[in-house]
């Protein structure tokens, strides 16, 4: 075999490739079938780690391609390496990101070959319900990418009226959507960031009446 066709053979075998025709600017495509369970792509190949307290950390979130990994650390792709890092979001994804160990992209339901790898982003955020639009053009589109949240949400979501009732029948249909994707590890991330949410309005409300609070101090 001569040089080339060895070069060739090896950049054949790479399971996938990056194209820029995908859901929105590059994206991963399968070069072969993927079954469940099986790794589709590293997240990726190239990559720092720092301490979860280390304010890089926080710097490198704004890029939203940063990871936290089961042993504490942030993973931080290198992006001149491409990887499952481009990965676009779907709300019909037929893969799923785990950030376990280097991170991995993993696939939930039979990827042919040619077919965009998506994985869903599970993004939650604070009283921005429509903050990142999503053009997926998936059967069940949600319309948004993220899951919002609100302090009202938070107040409310433990208490035992018609509002803490409306929370939760939204958390529940929203659970229920992602159990039917194979995206159940969301959940957790969502509960996360309702318990978060909630410390911190109570913290706020706990200063504001103390402030006004009469006789206080
Ligand atoms: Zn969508």
């Amino acid at each position: 075999m001569k040089k080339g066709q060895a070069r060739k053979a090896m950049f054949s075998a790479s399971p996938v490739q990056y194209r820029e025709q995908s859901i929105a600017g590059r994206g991963v495509f399968a070069r072969k079938r993927f079954e469940p369970g099986e790794v589709v792509v590293a997240y990726a190949p190239k990559q720092r780690r720092v301490d979860v307290n280390d304010p890089e950390a926080f710097v490198a979130a704004e890029t939203k391609l940063t990871l936290l990994s089961d042993d504490g650390s942030v993973i931080i792709p290198d992006t001149s390496v491409p990887g499952g890092w481009l990965c676009n979001h779907s709300c019909h994804p037929n893969a799923a990101i785990y950030s376990s160990g280097q991170g991995r992209i993993q696939c939930v339901r039979t990827i042919l070959p040619g077919e965009e790898v998506t994985i869903f982003y599970g993004w939650v955020s604070e009283n921005e319900p429509g903050r990142d639009p999503c053009r997926c053009g998936a059967p069940g589109c949600r319309g948004t990418i993220n899951f919002d949240v609100s302090d009202a949400d938070a107040q409310n979501f433990a208490r035992n009226t018609a509002e803490g009732e409306a929370v939760r029948r939204r958390l529940e249909a929203y659970a229920a959507f992602l159990r039917a994707i194979g995206q159940e590890q969301v959940i957790e991330t969502v509960a996360d960031k309702l318990r978060e949410l909630e410390r911190r309005v109570r913290a706020r409300t706990a200063v504001e009446t103390s402030d006004t609070g009469p006789g206080v101090g």
